[in-house]
């Protein structure tokens, strides 16, 4: 569709006499609306509106920095951004680990945002269930998609959805009080846990249930967690990979704080190190780090005069090159018993290291799985085209196949990897996409926005929760964790979080 073409009445305003004026032209004009951007006045016919809303499906990075880059290079427009819970900031707030508070300092700028006038927080709507994309797209000059992942990769094997076997995506949910995890109950009666996947999520998970309790009690861990890790028997962790030490996912700062953890010692077999240290000096700078700190860590294992990990009472290993096969569950008590795994050689190709089996097994005993395999996002509309292998809305740049005014941002369009950082990019590459198809017209203006998705909202009987609203919710956690020498207790039942969130002044 062509774009709706603007015929202007210009008026220069001199003084207050013009001005009147305007506004009296302005009352008198049917539908009109008036702007003043540079000592003029514009009219504008309302389908002639020059104003773009946007909306933005998400509240996580991605959905915040979209809504920013938006904001900062277009004055005429205005975003609403949309949260399936009555909470905002995705998984910074329900993903990123309660001992990583430096890293959700980010939602102090989200926060500036929500309140920087031209951006609405609208939370507790589930889109594709209260709303569906059609009709926002009806609504809005443009939506953005960045609802995340809110599914897991499979291993597609036996057992895998055995009682005792949890996806980390729902054990991380579970520690940071995400209400649809907060009743998880992960079987902690045991010494030994195996974490499948050697990323960053698996080492958080590994860290969580190794870490003292004196250390965790004092972050925002849901009060849940902490008192079943309290009673803990999981002793061993042991993170499991495909394939070898130089391919592992996860990040220096994370393996570090591993081998700092109090009360624990590495448990490396030097075995899988041999010849690494030659490999070291060719490596890019970054993994070169990495690996070093690995090798070293490896050689001080197993050779330990050191005393911390002489007298540790909790280990944590790392055992590469074994591919599940089974999950071995008690016929009787259906608890889980053990892993079966096919024992994997290193295979090179154009570059590519792939793990072959050597027909070789392995079982190992533990009485808790942790499958850390990644996330995967979901089709949240039938309407939207949709890459089910790799997890992905289809889209260029950003811009979603075949439907115009949709578009896609973070790990909905680019699939679950990567930091923070690296939605802010993706976002403003989004957010570059969209702005051009302002500049060419390829996007319809739009005027009802907010008010047509209030309407919609009203009449089904949704209750939307508002940024100042979420600030009561804040509040409240903040206090309920001053009680207890922590930063905030989070509530992870959506009726109270509701209740909270509209308490009237008078019982604050
Ligand atoms: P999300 O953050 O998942 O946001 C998506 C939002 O969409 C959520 O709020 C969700 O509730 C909402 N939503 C979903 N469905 C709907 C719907 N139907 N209607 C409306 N809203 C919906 N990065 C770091 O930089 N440092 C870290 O320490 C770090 N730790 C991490 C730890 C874990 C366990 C994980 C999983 C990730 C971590 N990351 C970390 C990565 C970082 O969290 C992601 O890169 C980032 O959150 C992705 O942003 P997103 O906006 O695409 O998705």
């Amino acid at each position: 569709m062509s774009p709706k073409k603007t015929r202007v009445l210009t008026i220069t305003v001199h003084n207050n006499v013009s001005t009147k004026f305007a506004s009296v032209m302005h009352k008198s004009l049917h539908k009109c609306q008036w702007r003043k951007p540079t000592g003029h006045v514009r009219f504008l016919s309302s389908q002639q509106d020059s104003s773009f809303r946007v909306c933005v499906v998400g509240s996580g990075p991605a959905g915040f920095y979209t809504a920013q880059s938006l904001l900062k290079n277009n004055p005429n427009v205005t975003v609403d951004i949309l949260e399936k819970l009555p909470v905002p900031f995705g998984l910074v707030r329900y993903g990123v680990a309660p001992d990583h508070p430096e890293v959700k300092n980010v939602v102090n700028q989200f926060t500036n945002l929500a309140q920087s006038g031209r951006c609405n927080f609208l939370g507790n709507i589930n889109i594709g269930t209260d709303v569906t994309v059609k009709e926002l797209l009806n609504g809005y000059s443009a939506v953005v998609l960045a609802y995340g992942a809110a599914s897991d990769r499979r291993l597609d094997i036996p057992g895998e959805d055995s009682e005792g076997v949890i996806s980390a995506r729902n054990f991380v949910g579970w520690y940071n009080g995400l209400p649809q995890d907060s009743e998880l109950k992960p079987n902690l009666n045991t010494d030994t846990a195996v974490v499948i996947g050697q990323g960053n999520v698996a080492l958080d998970v590994a860290r969580i249930l190794l870490t003292p309790i004196e250390i965790l009690q004092k972050t925002d861990i849901s009060e849940n967690a902490i008192s079943a890790l309290r009673r803990s028997k999981v002793k061993q962790v042991y993170l499991v990979g495909r394939r070898g030490p130089l391919e592992v996912s996860f990040t220096i700062k994370e393996l570090r704080e591993m081998v700092k953890l109090p009360g624990t010692k590495p448990i490396l077999d030097r075995s899988d190190f041999e010849g690494i240290d030659k490999l070291i000096p060719g490596l890019p700078r970054g993994r070169k780090r990495l690996i070093e700190l690995l090798y070293k860590t490896a050689l001080q294992s197993s050779n330990s005069q050191d005393e911390r990990l002489e007298t540790s009472q909790a280990a944590w290993g790392l055992k590469f090159l074994r591919s599940p096969l089974e999950i071995i569950q008690d016929q009787v008590d259906q608890q889980v018993k053990g892993v079966r795994f096919a024992v994997n050689t290193l295979q090179s190709q154009d570059g590519q290291t792939t793990a072959v089996p050597t027909g070789e097994e392995e079982f190992m005993e533990c009485g808790l799985v942790l499958k850390s395999v990644g996330y995967k996002s979901i089709r949240l509309d039938p309407i939207v085209p949709f890459d089910h292998m790799k997890g992905i809305i289809r889209n260029t740049k950003g811009k979603v196949d075949g439907i115009q005014g949709l578009y896609c941002s973070g790990w909905v369009k680019r699939g679950a990897v990567g930091v923070i950082l690296s939605s802010l990019n993706d976002s403003i590459e989004t957010a570059k996409t969209i702005s051009e198809d302002f500049t060419t017209g390829h996007i319809q203006h739009n005027n009802e926005g907010k008010d047509y998705l209030m309407k919609l909202l009203n009449n089904r009987g949704v209750k939307t929760v508002t940024f100042t609203d979420w600030l009561n919710i804040d509040e409240e956690e903040r206090q309920r964790g001053q009680l207890q020498s922590k930063p905030r207790e989070k509530i992870s039942d959506i009726t109270e979080m509701l209740k909270i969130a509209f308490r009237p002044q008078h019982e604050k």
